[in-house]
C-alpha cells in the first residue's frame, strides 16, 4: 500500500467482527516537521456496528532532528505501538468536538486515515530531542563540543575564580590601608 486512502466497500458488506489487514509505507506530509524516509506499519479494518473499527499498529517514522544540548544533527525513530479510531457510517448526531470524529466516504467507499495518523505520530513525539542520554553538550565558555573533546576552561576556571574572588578582596582591604 502506497497511500493512506483504503477502499473499504468489500468489508463493509461483511458480518461483524469481520476484517481486513494492510501494511503501508507512505510518506506522511507533517508540515513543519523534516521527516527521513516513510511512515510504515498496518492498519486492520474491522467491521463493526454502524462503522469500521481502525487499529493502526507499529507506526514507524525516521526524524531529522538537532540536538538540543550539543547542537548535533541527528535521526531520531517515533514509534507508535497501538492506535485506535472508529469511522463512523453516519454523522453522529452530537458531537464534541469536529476533530474527533471520523467518518467513512460514502461516495466512494473509502476512508482517509491521513488525519489519525497524522495525530497520533505528533502525539508520540519525544518531548526533548538530544542525540544521546549522556550527551555533554557544548561548553558554555568556548563553545566547543565537549562530547568530541575537553576543552582547557570548563569547571577549572570556574572553581580558581570562586578561590580567588576571596584573596583579592583581602588585597584590596590591605591596599586600602
Ligand atoms: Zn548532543
Ligand atoms: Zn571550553
Amino acid at each position: 500500500m502506497d497511500k493512506l486512502i483504503f477502499s473499504i466497500s468489500d468489508i463493509l458488506n461483511r458480518p461483524m467482527g469481520n476484517s481486513e489487514v494492510y501494511s503501508f509505507d507512505v510518506p506522511l506530509d507533517l508540515e513543519y516537521i523534516e521527516k527521513k524516509g516513510n511512515v510504515t506499519g498496518k492498519i486492520e479494518i474491522m467491521r463493526i456496528e454502524d462503522a469500521l473499527n481502525v487499529v493502526a499498529t507499529n507506526l514507524e517514522l525516521t526524524l531529522k532532528a538537532k540536538c538540543g544540548k550539543c547542537l548535533k544533527d541527528f535521526t531520531q525513530k517515533v514509534n507508535v505501538v497501538s492506535a485506535e479510531r472508529q469511522f463512523e457510517i453516519n454523522k453522529p448526531e452530537s458531537i464534541d468536538d469536529e476533530n474527533d470524529v471520523y467518518l467513512i466516504n460514502m461516495k466512494n467507499y473509502t476512508i482517509d486515515v491521513t488525519e489519525m495518523l497524522r495525530q497520533e505520530i505528533i502525539l508520540h513525539f519525544p518531548p526533548v530531542s538530544v542525540c544521546s542520554s549522556g550527551c555533554k553538550g557544548l561548553c558554555s565558555y568556548c563553545g566547543k563540543n565537549k562530547n568530541l573533546a575537553k576543552c582547557a576552561c570548563s569547571e577549572p576556571i570556574e572553581e580558581n575564580l570562586e578561590q580567588i574572588k576571596p584573596l583579592a578582596a583581602l588585597k584590596e582591604f590591605f591596599n586600602k590601608k
